[in-house]
């Protein structure tokens, strides 16, 4: 059996997808940009209750060429995950590895003789550029060029954009399909609280001050590795976009604090109950039906998202005072 690879593999989403695959029987090979985390990402593989032995780890970086190839040899199905989530005022920080990184993971894929590549782009490069109702689905593009856009919407635009004109024109036999999640929470594999589990560590640790207000969709993290899966599997995925969303509407962070405040009692106390001043947010509305009836895909409902998400920072030991 020739292994799957997934890159970003010591990510919050990496990590899960791996445990998936594992758990599902597949070999996998995982890219990470140095080797010295190998045994961090194995400890959080195994934390998912599964075996790691059939996991091989390598390094290559989003921003050089070295390792890509050998990354990729062998592989008929890859995963690409990696992108940079860091705090920036750059966007060349983020635009560069997270452009350039796809097309060097698409090029070794297809100079591989790869079936198929799955890129985790986001519900960033939909739906960032409002329109009338606020209804999204796979059919909307975020204008990279919309006025006040940060740079993290505007790289994994860009990024998404330039992996479907590659496979347009020079992707030969290797087909692309795109999975756009929503903010993605749920448990973590990871010892760390990394990306979007922040926000959640912060409403719990009493570290934000007022809840923001603004309206969002959560797409479980487990269940977006789930969508990867049927995202390869399916025939009839090539060349699509998927949107990833629980099951439930969009969600304020008022609703989300109320959530944390229902189900968990003294966990949720230093959650904030005030919003920070300012208009209530506009609607906005998420279809994830195309996943759903395409794929067959069964996402959790958002409050059991949020939910375990506190309950794994808690037993991973993440939160400040306990
Ligand atoms: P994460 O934990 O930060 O994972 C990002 C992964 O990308 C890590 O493995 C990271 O490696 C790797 N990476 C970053 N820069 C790299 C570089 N220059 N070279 C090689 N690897 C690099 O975040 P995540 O939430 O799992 O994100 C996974 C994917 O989901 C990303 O594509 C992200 O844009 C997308 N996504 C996330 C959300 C969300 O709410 N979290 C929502 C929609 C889409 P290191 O460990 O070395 O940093």
């Amino acid at each position: 059996m020739s292994p799957v690879l997934v890159t970003g593999g010591s990510g919050y989403l990496g990590t899960q997808l791996i445990a998936a695959l594992l758990r599902a029987g597949h070999p996998v090979r995982a890219t990470v940009r140095s080797l010295d985390v190998e045994g961090d990402v194995r400890r959080a593989v195994r934390r998912g209750d599964v075996d790691d032995s059939g996991l091989e780890v390598v390094a290559a970086a989003l921003t050089a060429d070295e390792g890509w190839a050998a990354a990729v040899a062998g592989c008929e199905e890859v995963h690409h995950t990696a992108s940079p989530m860091i705090q920036t005022h750059d966007p060349d920080e983020l635009i560069v590895p997270s452009r350039d990184g796809t097309l060097r993971v698409l090029r070794a894929a297809r100079d591989a003789g790869a079936r198929r590549v799955v890129l985790t782009s986001s519900f960033v490069a939909v739906g960032y550029t409002p329109k009338p109702g606020n209804d999204y689905t796979e059919a909307d593009w975020t204008d990279p060029d919309t006025p006040g856009l940060a740079p993290y919407p505007r790289s994994k635009t860009i990024a998404e954009r330039a992996a479907w004109d590659f496979v347009e024109r020079e992707g030969g036999d290797t087909e692309l399909v795109a999975v756009n999640p929503t903010s993605i929470l749920g448990p973590a594999l990871t010892a760390q609280a990394r990306s979007s589990l922040q926000l959640i560590k912060a409403m719990l640790d009493g570290t934000m001050p007022a809840l923001p207000r603004q309206r969002f969709g959560v797409a479980d993290v487990r269940d977006v590795a789930d969508l990867h899966i049927r995202a390869m599997a399916s025939p009839q995925a090539a060349g699509k976009r998927f949107l990833a969303l629980a099951d439930g509407p969009t969600i304020t962070y008022l609703e989300m604090a109320q959530i944390l405040h229902d189900a968990l009692g003294p966990l949720a106390e230093r959650v904030p109950t005030e919003q920070a001043p300012g208009p209530e947010p506009r609607q906005l509305i998420i279809h994830n039906d195309r996943a759903k009836q395409e794929l067959g895909w069964r996402p959790r409902p958002t409050e059991t998202t949020i939910v375990e998400t506190a309950e794994s920072l808690r037993d991973l030991g993440l939160l400040e005072r306990q």
